[in-house]
């Protein structure tokens, strides 16, 4: 029998055994259930975390809950060297999301996506070239990683792959310069999202966009963190009406359930047999939480809610008078808050008041809440904002454990 009050065991466990990569919070997570989560310890948290901007609809909400049960009781797993049901209909579903939108690639996490993608872009025009933003980030392997600028990520296991470069994000007179006959594709975010919740601006995109027809290379946008409504509109890409060859998609594509999709536009086309696959992608399992997810962002209009609820919170956090703030930014329900001091301890100070909230580099606060919050619950997430910058013992240098 599980002894539930026993978090202290249970970090002392995972510290002894885990590899290292990961910082952690120090509080033992047990339960989810809608906007909020609960520790061993039975405090109530609201999660503007979710799990780094996974869970859109709430956690355990019964339509994935029931299709992941009814769907483990069918059929996990099935490789997409066979025909599946479930799977037809999500590759449908998926396939519906943009009008440019020809095919899919499924695969079973952000990473995979962006690295399919720049396979697929070099694959398709025989050349070498990737051009990614500064402050971009893309992911862990050693594709995507190529593309992700932070150099405390990269640097650590340089030589990279080569023919990766990468140019100031809104600047579209450095992307001039830097596209050419030999880029494959131009891959960028439409807010980005880890590097600080910057918003792209709508013309930069739109020219991006324009210049890689000019010169054939391919365009793909991540959508991993911005995707499925977290900015209020089912795609970042339609504040913008951007029709790009490839988009990427992962995190809450299947309520919680690990996955990933490429949408694939005409100049990708069918790829040929063997050119890339995945033991896990398109399983049924996965396939099905991802078709509920979907259904139910359409039936509940969640992209609007957090157009709607996302004005209000940014408004909200604008009005936040602290000394400390530097800058708001954001789109729907994706927020930063730039500080002028470190994020990480005031991340500590808003844990201790029962709010589950990100980094986004050294020095922004980022929040991610599911695209279920209710307004109330936004207010009091700002309170508790409010609260934690006002807080006087946090040391300058920070908490960065
Ligand atoms: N691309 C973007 C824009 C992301 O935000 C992330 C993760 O934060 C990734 C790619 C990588 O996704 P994953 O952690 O599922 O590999």
């Amino acid at each position: 029998m599980i002894d539930e009050r026993m978090g202290d065991q249970w970090m002392e466990l995972e510290d002894r055994y885990t590899c290292g990569v990961y910082r952690k919070q120090p509080v033992v997570m047990v339960r989810g259930e809608g906007v909020r989560v609960w520790d061993t310890e039975g405090r109530e948290y609201v999660d503007c975390a979710t799990g780094h901007g996974v869970v859109l609809l709430g956690h355990a909400h019964p339509a994935v809950v029931a299709a992941i049960q009814e769907q483990a009781h069918r059929l996990i797993t099935c490789p997409e060297t066979l025909y599946n049901d479930r799977r037809a209909e999500l590759e449908a579903e998926l396939v519906s999301l943009a009008p440019w939108a020809e095919r899919v690639f499924l695969c079973n996490s952000g990473t995979e996506a962006v690295e399919a993608a720049l396979k697929f872009a070099r694959l398709v025009t025989r050349r070498p070239g990737i051009i990614a933003a500064r402050n971009g980030f893309h992911g862990r392997t050693m594709g995507a990683l190529s593309a992700t600028w932070r150099p405390e990520y990269r640097r650590p296991f340089e030589p990279l792959v080569p023919g990766f470069t990468h140019v100031p994000y809104n600047h579209p007179g450095a992307l001039e310069e830097a596209i050419g006959p030999d880029t494959a594709a131009v891959i960028l975010e439409v807010v980005q999202g880890e590097g600080g919740v910057y918003v792209g601006d709508g013309a930069y995109l739109r020219r991006a966009q324009e210049l890689c027809r000019q010169y054939g290379a391919l365009f793909i946008v991540d959508e991993i963190q911005t995707g499925l409504g977290r900015t209020g509109r089912m795609l970042a890409c339609d504040h913008h009406g951007l029709e790009p060859d490839m988009v990427c998609l992962a995190k809450g594509i299947a309520g919680g359930v690990p996955m990933g999709a490429v949408l694939l536009g005409p100049r990708v086309g069918k790829l040929p047999p063997a050119a890339h696959g995945s033991t896990f992608g398109g399983n049924p399992l996965a396939c099905a939480a991802a078709l509920a997810t979907l259904r139910t962002l359409r039936e509940q209009k969640l992209p609007e809610r957090a157009a709607e609820l996302g004005a209000f919170f940014l408004s909200r956090l604008r009005e936040v008078r602290s000394p400390l703030i530097r800058e708001v930014r954001g789109l729907g329900l994706m927020a930063g808050v730039e500080l002028r001091r470190k994020a990480r301890p005031y991340l500590r100070a808003l844990l201790q008041r029962g709010v589950l909230a990100l980094t986004a580099g050294p020095i922004v606060l980022r929040f991610l809440p599911p695209l279920v919050i209710a307004q109330e619950e936004l207010e009091w997430v700002v309170q508790k904002l409010e609260e934690a910058l006002a807080e006087t013992s946090l040391s300058e240098d920070g908490d960065d454990g």
